[in-house]
């Protein structure tokens, strides 16, 4: 049997698998699990009592805006605190990595930020910057559609020319040969609106071949949720490419129910032998730039930051609009650029969604908000306090196979996601009684409850609501 530098000892241990949990001490050394079983007359340099705790898997987020947090504060703690080893960055459409640009980045690109400090050509040298400058946690990188167009076009209201896909085309060689693990595509935002199917393909057409993903914040998540679903399956069917839908969820009032419908596209979808899954965060409000599409479909709109009325932060558009004595149009107009949260779906359909069997947990959170859609600091802590436990939606073990050994297996992060021999010492330990989120509309920058240890890569990175201030997170490549 392998030394362990490290044993925890007498947990019940949930294996990331699916299966029922077990007991079993968890060996560890450079890294990686070594040993599982009883582990007690082992000699180690270090021993954790994990008695009355689950061991899993850390969490991978599946769906995140991190791209500049893992720089900006490589602590990542509102993931490392509930329990998230490794976050998917690059998603909608909005990559960090390849773009430098001129001025201010346009919506949805400024959902990242700022480009400042943190610019990147290449995905290469993006790449190159984290591993020279790790954060808390692992990562793995999605190439944005959206990032391409702004640094190849000079207008983002229009589909590209041969030659501009071209130019993106090189740049999504690039970025797979960078080790990305995808694509991601927001055709639903006004800059990427105007690209066609075809433009889409022509980039999907790389990805099959090289084992990546096609992530998509489809066109339309309301009226016309069934046309988009269509065009992300014919992408999927004529590409051959893996397809994964964005922070699934069917908005506007007249959709509610309609999860029902979408849900049994994708699984008649997957019966035709299409490699199509989802992802979603646990709440019935979303959260991004301003958008009068968007506010037009929900029932409350909160502006969460406000360029040019920064004191409209925290604040109802509603209330806002009746303090300027304004239509919507010309409060929209006053308060951009801007972010909000859109009351906009039903709990019906969060839970149908939530509980479909291939749906991936993606927090969505956006951490340059000064004031964060809840997901942001409580999604998986919600999903396995208040969704598992509380409502009993599924079981633990479920709950904790769709934040690790799925999206392990659909963005292909080898050695992650699992407790098993030779897997990255990537676990989380966690009060099963007590884990909830804490995170609110109104307060939002909460930790959550019930997580006591977080390592990443064998070394501890939270421990008892704080970050250990190590950096042990490493990027994770695509498996060619
Ligand atoms: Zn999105």
């Amino acid at each position: 049997m392998a030394e362990c530098e490290l044993i925890i000892a007498g947990g019940t241990v949930i294996d990331g698998a699916g299966g029922p949990r077990f007991a079993a001490d968890i060996g560890v050394a450079e890294g990686r699990i070594v040993a599982m079983g009883d582990l007690s007359d082992q000699p180690a340099a270090d021993r954790i009592d994990a008695a009355g705790l689950i061991v899993a898997p850390g969490f991978i987020d599946a769906h995140t805006h991190d791209d500049r947090l893992l720089f900006s504060d490589p602590t990542m703690a509102p993931k490392a605190s509930q329990g998230v080893t490794s976050v998917v960055v690059g998603n909608c459409g909005v990559s960090l990595a390849p773009y430098v640009p001129e001025g201010d980045p346009p919506p949805p690109l400024n959902l990242l930020g700022g480009h400042d400090e943190f610019c990147f050509p290449t995905v290469a040298a993006y790449a190159e910057a984290l591993e020279k400058s790790p954060a808390a946690i692992n990562a793995a990188v999605l190439a944005g559609h959206t990032t391409f167009r702004a640094a190849v076009m000079d207008d983002l209201t229009r589909a590209a020319t041969p030659d501009e896909i071209e130019a993106m085309t090189a740049l999504l060689d690039e970025a797979l040969a960078a080790g990305c693990v995808g694509l991601s595509t927001g055709t639903a935002y006004p800059a990427a609106a105007a690209a066609p199917t075809e433009e889409l393909m022509a980039l999907a057409e790389r990805l099959g071949p090289a084992g990546a993903v096609f992530t998509t914040h489809m066109r339309d998540e309301a009226d016309d949720v069934i046309p988009a679903i269509e065009e992300t399956l014919d992408i999927a069917r004529r590409a051959g490419v893996h397809v994964v839908i964005s922070h699934h969820k069917v908005c506007g009032k007249e959709n509610f129910g309609r999860s029902r419908e979408t849900l049994a596209v994708i699984e008649g979808a997957r019966a035709e032998g299409l490699d199509v899954d989802l992802d979603t965060y646990p709440y019935a409000a979303g959260s991004t730039v301003l958008l009068k599409g968007l506010v037009k479909r929900s029932k409350r709109v909160l502006i969460t930051w406000c360029e040019p009325h920064p004191e409209m932060g925290g604040r109802d558009l509603a209330d806002i609009m009746a303090e300027w004595d304004v239509d919507v149009n010309e409060a929209i107009a006053r308060l951009n650029p801007a972010g909000a949260v859109y009351f906009q779906a039903d709990e019906g359909d969060v839970q149908r969604i939530l509980a479909f069997s291939q749906t991936m947990v993606g927090s969505d959170g956006l951490p340059h908000d000064p004031r964060p859609h809840p997901r942001l600091w409580g999604a998986f802590a919600r999903v396995l306090g208040h969704y598992s436990r509380d409502l009993a939606l599924f079981s633990l073990e479920e709950a904790v196979h769709r934040m690790t050994g799925v999206p392990a297996r659909v963005f292909g992060l080898e050695g992650r996601g699992l407790i098993a021999e030779g897997a990255a010492a990537d676990l989380v330990l966690f009060d099963a009684e007590t884990i909830l989120d804490r995170s609110t509309y109104e307060d939002s920058v909460q930790q959550a409850t019930g997580i006591k240890l977080v390592m990443v890569n064998g070394q501890a990175v939270w421990r008892d609501g704080a970050t250990t201030g190590n950096r042990p997170g490493k990027l994770i490549r695509r498996k060619d």
